[in-house]
């Protein structure tokens, strides 16, 4: 039998990690259980995910109307329905604002994939839903064509969303992005972002299947395995400036940094360049000597 007092528990205590990873300011995020094929648990609205307590979590049916909880639901509870509505195995869902993944939305970036073992196993393609205002039903239509063909998805300008069989299994799915968006962020502040090949990606895929994760829908529809961004592509010509690819040594000696040495070499090799003023000078003091010379005779 399900104890809903302890998924009350555990959605506290997903919400503290929520609010300790900066995946959530103030009252961002929300977070929602499915009890029965009818009812789900879910936060609070206006309510720090980092303070939540037991008594907090509300109950909902599968329309979205509250059933119980002495506080009001999330408003973004018809974005978690439309995920439990539309695949029985998902029993848990959490929405936060997660800064690295988020960030890749706001610039118009898509998450690049075959870069990290993890992400293929975990998380597989990682879409980008097109941007509604939140709380309507619009924006919970913008996550329908992923049901089924995705865990994670970015929601433009806005945010993340996961879901999995638990409610652990889908937070991690959000931690996984955010951690890889990070480290996507790095590697490209270093120069490019390298990708693992096809041939072990597919590897990884057979793998995944033997952990027991659902089928990979690249694998199933034969369709390409990497999706190819310009973010995956990197720095490697010079049509955006190539910034981080030019060798630091090069600005050195092309720079403006480079001028202020050059008269220093200038000038010590400028006796021996064999121009007009030291022949002139050199005449100048043979005059002078010859004269002096002469005098003293
Ligand atoms: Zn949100």
């Amino acid at each position: 039998m399900i104890n809903e007092y302890q998924i009350k528990q555990e959605i506290c205590e997903i919400g503290r990690r929520i609010y300790a990873k900066g995946f959530a300011a103030a009252n961002d995020g929300n977070i929602t259980v499915k009890i029965n094929d009818n009812e789900v648990l879910c936060t609070p609205t206006m309510v720090s995910k980092g303070f939540l307590k037991p008594d907090d979590i509300c109950k909902v049916d599968m329309r979205g109307n509250q059933l119980e909880g002495r506080k009001k639901r999330t408003s973004e509870i018809l974005l978690h329905l439309e995920l439990f509505k539309d695949d029985p195995t998902m029993m848990a869902v959490v929405h936060c604002h997660p800064p690295h993944a988020t960030a890749f939305s706001i610039a118009g970036e898509d998450i690049p994939s075959c870069v990290l073992p993890e992400v293929e196993i975990f998380l597989g393609i990682v879409p980008t839903a097109v941007y509604e205002n939140p709380g309507c039903q619009e924006f919970a239509d913008t996550i329908r064509p992923f049901v089924g063909k995705a865990n994670t998805v970015v929601l433009k300008n806005h945010g993340t969303i996961s879901w999995g069989r638990t409610l652990e299994e889908a937070y991690f799915r959000t931690e996984i992005l955010d951690a890889y968006c990070r480290m996507l962020y790095i590697a490209k502040g270093l120069g490019r972002v390298q990708r693992i090949d096809e041939s072990h990606v597919k590897g990884l895929l057979e793998l995944k299947e033997q952990l027991g994760y659902e089928g990979d829908p690249r694998k199933m529809q034969n369709a390409d395995l990497c999706v190819n961004t310009e973010f995956g592509r990197g720095y490697n010509g010079g049509s955006n400036g190539g910034r981080s690819s030019v060798p630091t040594t090069q600005h050195v000696v092309t720079g403006t940094t480079a001028q202020p040495p050059q008269p220093a070499p200038a000038a010590t090799t400028r006796p021996s360049a064999g121009g007009s003023a030291p022949a002139n000078l050199e005449a100048l003091i043979k005059t002078v000597t010859d004269e002096v010379m002469a005098v003293l005779k």
